[in-house]
C-alpha cells in the first residue's frame, strides 16, 4: 500500500477523471477527500467506490473517505475546502487539482462571464488551492505533493477554446515556478496533461461519430484515453516512488501531442 497513512484531496471528483483518481488513490491506501460542486449523488457514488477500495486496506470506513461540497471558482470556498479536509482527517498530504471546465466560443464572442467562469476554476482555483495547501504544510512542517490535471492544451493551441488554453498554460507556468519556490520546503508539484479522454467533458465529441473519427486519426495509439489511464500516472506521482520528481508535465495522450492537426 504505497499511500498508506496519507490523506489525498481530489477536487471535482464526482465524475470523470477525478472520480477515477479518487478510487485509485484509495486502492493504494490513502484516505480520500472527494470534492464536488453540485452533484452530491456523483460524489456519493465516488465515496461508495472509494470505501469499497479502501476497505481492503483494513481502515475504518469513516477513515477511508469523505465528501465535501465546495465551489472551486470562489477563493473563500477553496480555502474552506482545505481547512475542512484538515479538520476531518487531521492532515492533507496530496492535493490533486482536477476540477475544470471548458467553454467553446469564437474569440470575438467570448463574454467576460465565460472568461471568468473558466479561468476562476481552472487557474485561480488551482492557485489558491495550492496556496492553502502549502500554508497547511508549512504550519505542520511536513512535505507534500501537488498534482495538477492540466491538458495537452497547456502546450497545444485549441482554436475556439482560448480561455481554456489560457488557464492550462497558466497552470504550466505556475507549476514550474512553484517547483522552484516550494522545493526547499519538500513540496513537489507536477502536471498531468491528458489528451482526449472519454469523460462527460467530451460528451459532444463522443456523440458525434464524424468528429470522433477525426480526433482518433490524430491519436497514434488509435483510441481515446480512459480515466484510469490518467489515474495510474497520478497514483505514481502521489507515491514516494516520485519523491525526486518536481516541475514536470507528463502527457497521457496516446501520442496526440506530436501528431495533432486542426480539423
Ligand atoms: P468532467 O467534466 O467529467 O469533470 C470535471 C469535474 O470538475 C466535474 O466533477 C465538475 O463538477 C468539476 N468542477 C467543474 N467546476 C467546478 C467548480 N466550480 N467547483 C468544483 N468542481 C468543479 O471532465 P474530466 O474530463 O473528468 O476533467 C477533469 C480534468 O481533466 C479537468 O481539469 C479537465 O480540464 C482535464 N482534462 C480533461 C481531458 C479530457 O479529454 N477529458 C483532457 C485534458 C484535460
Amino acid at each position: 500500500m504505497k499511500l498508506d497513512g496519507k490523506v489525498a484531496l481530489v477536487t471535482g471528483s464526482s465524475q470523470g477523471i477525478g472520480q477515477a483518481i479518487a478510487i485509485r488513490l484509495a486502492q493504494d491506501g490513502a484516505s480520500v477527500v472527494i470534492n464536488y460542486r453540485s452533484h452530491p449523488e456523483g460524489a456519493q457514488e465516488t465515496l461508495n467506490q472509494v470505501q469499497a477500495a479502501g476497505g481492503k486496506c483494513h481502515m475504518a470506513q469513516s477513515d477511508v473517505g469523505a465528501t465535501i461540497q465546495a465551489d472551486l471558482g470562489q477563493v473563500s470556498e477553496v480555502q474552506r475546502l482545505i481547512s475542512e479536509s484538515v479538520e476531518r482527517f487531521g492532515q492533507v498530504d496530496i492535493l490533486v487539482n482536477n476540477a475544470g471546465l471548458e467553454k467553446r466560443a469564437d474569440f470575438w464572442d467570448v463574454s467576460e462571464e465565460d472568461y471568468d467562469k473558466v479561468t476562476d476554476v481552472n487557474l485561480k482555483g488551482v492557485f489558491f488551492a495550492a496556496q492553502a495547501f502549502v500554508k497547511h504544510l508549512k504550519q505542520t512542517n511536513r512535505p507534500g505533493k501537488i498534482i495538477n490535471i492540466s491538458s495537452v492544451h497547456e502546450e497545444l493551441p485549441f482554436p475556439h477554446f482560448t480561455t481554456y488554453c489560457i488557464s492550462k498554460g497558466g497552470v504550466k507556468m505556475m507549476m514550474r515556478n512553484l517547483a522552484v519556490e516550494l522545493g526547499p520546503l519538500g513540496i513537489t508539484i507536477n502536471n498531468v496533461a491528458p489528451g482526449a479522454i472519454a469523460t462527460p467533458i467530451n460528451k459532444d465529441l463522443l456523440e458525434d461519430k464524424e468528429k470522433l473519427n477525426a480526433v482518433l486519426k490524430n491519436i497514434p495509439l488509435g483510441r481515446l484515453g480512459k480515466p484510469e489511464d490518467v489515474s495510474n500516472l497520478v497514483a505514481f506521482l502521489a507515491s514516494s516512488d516520485a519523491d525526486y520528481i518536481t516541475g514536470s508535465t507528463f502527457y497521457v495522450d496516446g501520442g496526440l501531442l506530436w501528431n495533432y492537426q486542426e480539423q
